[in-house]
């Protein structure tokens, strides 16, 4: 059981996380001052100080030599003033009791009541009363203050960490063993044997603050019956009167000592507690405690009055009508600290504890924004993690850490297929399995698949998830499985009414492992509290986590869009931004409008389910800068009020029968889907790899000592060439675009000067900027020219001009060109877009790849191109592609044309009188002779 005790800083780590701010000074000391021996040591030697900043207080250590010694100090300092133990060896519940009453002695020890301690305030105020209480504070406020007090109760009874009854139970216990502390007959009121100091009442005027001032506080009830909604009211607090009678005579309880007080609810700071009132049969017979919590008749009257809504919030037992308010004494200050809790603080609680609410939340998108049911890459993936998401959820309903554990594999190339397969489903959707959209599969590919198990605190387990996707990367697949479990927890939660029997076969479909008895066991609560249907008033087509069956059926809505066609619309794989705002309406009413949620700029991917169905299916229709209105029925009426805000009392008090949601949208920026995203999505390996290898093979089989790269973009080829051992001496590129030639030579080399590889052979290589229509006698003669995916990037009759110039001028001896074979995008869309049948894709025109292509080619227009263009100029012309199969349809996804030339004797191989014309800018050149004279700009 012993584990090695945590450092101070990290257990303040631990408790706090980011919350602690810790900032270093400098402190000079002068070196004789530390050590007067030594005359030579003039030079100041430097000291640390830290200051440590918690949301509760704020400490400074004293001086030390190393940075780490003083934080160190610091949060040892911030632990013992908080009452955290650093030690982990639990004491027994025998010592724990013995230090327990140790501890609520020391609360009443003089010199207490000038510390800062949050307690020290309610005895201000109990040194202040006149009559009979003097001196006396509530005993259920100690557990409230002091941390190590309600870690005592928890060693002496885990149980008590949930149940404030049971901790009362446990301190009523300790201070009848006390033999300094008196507990009333009535209520919970302590107070200390024996006489106080003389210097108290000095003491009490000296801190008193003279404002007598009322202050009215926002708070929220929740009504023991279910049947009633929760809802806001005011408190009045004032210096007058103790805090703690101002919510007693809200709850309508005479006795302000018997008001129970749970765990802060949300942020630390925030002092957002319950309170409620002690369960009757607890106050007058504390004497017969120890045998109340094992008597069978108070467990079944106690679970009568357990508040189901507010015990599922504070993840504590909570009994009877409770108030949720923010006040109380701090460390930070002697004031009383008081602060508004809106109704829509409560919803937003309540919508943080489902398993996709935290990312609604922080994406701040409660109307908007979906949990996305894909995970494609991390840099399209907008918000939180699904990681993270998955521990604050594990966190919040008190389970322990997921554990993730990846596996990684080579697929052969059998497995190779369902690799691909699964991954493909992962992504997008499915293609139909006899498809083989995949023609060339690499022998051998490594692959992770993620497995995430969710355990009770206790460690039993409750959810095993084995996710049979496959990643490339190891993040992504623990991403990917984390997501999956939150999918399938969202769905649940959507349907908590389901049958037990049905949680074994729901969780299959999802391949997830359910231990059904461990899993009600930690969603009991919540299972009975939220019936989260019942909060829906309108029907709204279920939300549905399966893309394939609803995302575009039910998504049928009607938008009016407003502007002109731009031509730029999104695709799957697109990250799209738009602005939009929510409104509130009603069907008859004109004086219902009510701005729910607005954005100027919310970013998401299409296709993966980022945001309500409707949204997604009016974006794509839209193209930039159009905008659009549709309307939806009301979601469940804690998102709306959720995301009401401000105006939640006015909204929670109206009927929503008539009302639906008004949304206007505008498209504003579309981040087409790279080509290699879709085709990394769906081919392995992906389509450029497979487009380089195809180079390698032409390379090598021909012997070629030189290549120039035609559009060669930022040197993904010539790069990736470096990587094989080829018979390649001399290479170079060309292009048009200044900054993808400068990114290329950088790439380039700093390759080539490493000099690791294969490349060592390479004697020459250059860049140059400018136009593949352009002829330059630079690049005339090469062995092999490659112009890979670029035709299809200028206007057709400039694609015919360069075929001309390549085969008349360069006259490489091989030429390699390929672009995409239109004839094959419907299926990489219908792979996207699952739910549009082929009969929709021949009505409309598939859309193109990449928005930057001027037009796609069928494998007729491409061949008829190639064909024409070699015979005219005495080549031979041979078809192939990457991805897919040449030999069924619709063909290769990408086509390939291979121009050989001729070796006709008489044609001699001569320049025209273009001969001299050098119209490019030569960018950057290297030799192997002198790397480092030769790079220019
Ligand atoms: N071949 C690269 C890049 C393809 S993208 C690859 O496979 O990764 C198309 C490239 O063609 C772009 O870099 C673009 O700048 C270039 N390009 C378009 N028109 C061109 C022209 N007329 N002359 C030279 N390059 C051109
Ligand atoms: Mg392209």
């Amino acid at each position: 059981m012993m584990r090695p005790a945590l450092a101070p800083k990290a257990l303040i780590h631990q408790k706090f996380g980011s919350q602690a701010q810790y900032r270093i000074e400098e402190v000079l000391q002068h070196a004789e001052n530390s050590c007067p021996g030594l005359a030579i040591a003039q030079q100041p030697r430097s000291l640390y100080k830290c200051y440590l900043d918690l949301p509760e207080l704020s400490v400074s250590s004293d001086p030390f030599p190393r940075k780490k010694d003083a934080e160190h100090a610091a949060s040892k300092i911030a632990m013992e003033m908080l009452g955290i133990e650093s030690k982990v060896n639990n004491p027994t519940p025998q010592e724990a009791l013995d230090e327990l009453i140790l501890r609520i002695s020391y609360f009443f020890a003089d010199e207490f009541l000038s510390s800062n301690h949050p307690l020290a305030g309610h005895f201000k105020v109990a040194f202040k009363r006149i009559g009979g209480r003097f001196g006396m504070i509530p005993l259920p406020v100690v557990t409230a203050c002091d941390a190590k007090v309600s870690n005592l109760c928890k060693a002496i009874n885990p149980k008590a960490e949930s149940d404030p009854v049971l901790a009362l139970s446990i301190l009523l216990k300790a201070v009848r063993m006390s033999a300094s502390i008196c507990i009333s007959d009535v209520g919970f009121w302590i107070w200390k044997l024996g006489t106080h100091s003389a210097a108290i009442p000095s003491l009490v005027e000296k801190l008193d603050s003279a404002s007598v001032e009322n202050i009215h506080v926002e708070a929220v009830l929740f009504p023991l019956l279910p049947e009633r909604d929760v809802e806001s009211l005011t408190l009045c607090f004032s210096d007058s009167q103790y805090y703690m009678d101002e919510i007693a005579q809200k709850l309508n309880v005479k006795d302000s000592s018997c008001i129970l007080i749970s765990r802060i609810i949300g942020k630390a700071s925030s002092e957002m507690r319950l309170y409620f009132s002690a369960p009757k049969l607890l106050s007058c017979s504390s004497d017969s405690l120890d045998n109340f919590f094992s008597s069978k008749e108070s467990n079944i009257n106690l679970e009568k009055m357990l508040n189901r809504r507010a015990s599922y919030l504070s993840g504590q037992n909570i009994y009877g009508d409770a108030i949720m308010v923010q006040v109380g004494y701090t460390w930070k200050s002697s004031d009383l600290f008081c602060d508004d809790v809106f109704l829509s603080s409560y919803y937003r609680l309540l919508l943080g504890k489902l398993p996709n609410g935290h990312y609604k939340l922080l994406r701040e998108a409660m109307l908007g924004a979906e949990l996305p049911t894909a995970y494609t890459t991390r840099s399209n993936w907008k918000g939180p993690a699904p990681k993270t998401l998955l521990s604050v959820f594990c966190r919040q309903h008190r389970l322990s850490e997921p554990i993730f554990s990846t596996r990684t594999f080579d697929c052969t190339e059998t497995s190779a297929e369902i690799c691909y397969v699964s991954k493909k489903s992962k992504l997008l959707s499915l293609v139909d399995e006899d498809e083989n959209v995949n023609g060339e599969l690499e022998k051998s590919i490594s692959a992770f698949r993620c497995e995430v198990k969710i355990c009770s605190k206790k460690g039993d387990p409750i959810i095993e998830c084995s996710c049979d996707d496959t990643y490339r990367k190891e993040c992504d697949a623990i991403q990917g499985t984390a997501l999956k479990v939150l999918s399938w927890l969202t769905r649940y939660f959507e349907q908590l009414d389901m049958p037990v029997k049905n949680l074994l076969e729901f969780g299959l479909a999802y391949n997830i492992s359910v231990y059904p008895q461990a899993f009600l066991n930690e969603f009991a609560i919540g299972l009975s509290s939220y019936d989260f249907q019942k909060e829906k008033r309108c029907t709204l087509s279920p939300i549905s986590m399966n893309l394939s069956n609803s995302k575009y059926e039910n998504g049928m809505i009607h938008c009016n869009i407003d502007g002109p066609d731009s031509g730029v619309y999104p695709s799957p794989g697109s990250v799209i931004c738009i602005s939009y705002a929510v409104v509130l309406l009603h069907k008859d009413d004109d004086t219902v409008n009510e701005i729910l949620e607005s954005k100027d700029e919310f970013e998401f991917e299409m296709g993966t389910g980022a945001v309500i169905n409707e949204l997604e299916f009016c974006m794509n229709q839209l193209t930039v800068n159009q905008s659009a209105q549709f309307h939806v029925d009301l979601p469940f009426k804690h998102l709306i009020l959720a995301a009401a805000g401000e105006p939640t009392k006015r909204i929670s008090q109206l009927s929503l029968d008539d009302c639906f949601l008004e949304y206007s949208v505008k498209l504003l920026q579309v981040t087409e889907p790279l080509e290699e995203r879709i085709e990394q999505a769906l081919f392995s390996p992906p389509l450029s790899k497979q487009r380089v290898e195809f180079a390698v093979k032409r390379i090598n089989e021909s012997h070629a000592s030189s290549l120039v790269d035609f559009g060669c973009g930022s040197g993904s080829l010539l790069n990736l060439l470096l990587d094989h051992t080829t018979t390649l001496g001399t290479i170079a590129g060309v292009d048009i675009s200044r900054r993808s030639l400068i990114r290329a030579a950088k790439v380039l080399h700093s390759k080539l000067s490493t000099n690791t590889k294969g490349q060592d052979i390479i004697s020459c290589a250059a860049l140059y900027d400018g136009s593949i229509t352009k002829f330059d006698s630079r690049l005339f003669g090469f062995d092999i020219g490659t112009c890979l995916e670029v035709i299809e990037h200028m206007e057709e009759d400039e694609a015919c001009l360069f075929g001309e110039i390549v085969l008349s001028l360069f006259r490489p001896k091989v030429l390699i060109v390929s672009t995409p074979n239109y004839e094959y995008n419907p299926i990489l869309q219908r792979s996207s877009f699952p739910s549009q049948d082929n009969s929709e894709d021949k009505a409309t025109p598939s859309k193109f790849r990449n928005h930057d292509h001027k037009f796609e080619w069928t494998r007729q227009q491409f061949q008829q191109w190639a064909n024409s263009l070699a015979a005219k100029h005495h080549y031979i012309v041979e078809f192939s592609g990457v991805g897919g199969s040449g030999d069924s349809e619709p063909g290769f996804a990408s086509q390939i044309a291979v121009f050989r030339r001729n070796s006709i004797p008489s044609e001699k191989l001569r320049m025209s009188n273009q001969e001299t014309s050098q119209p490019y800018e030569m960018i950057w050149e290297w030799s192997s002779q002198s790397p480092f004279l030769s790079e220019s700009n």
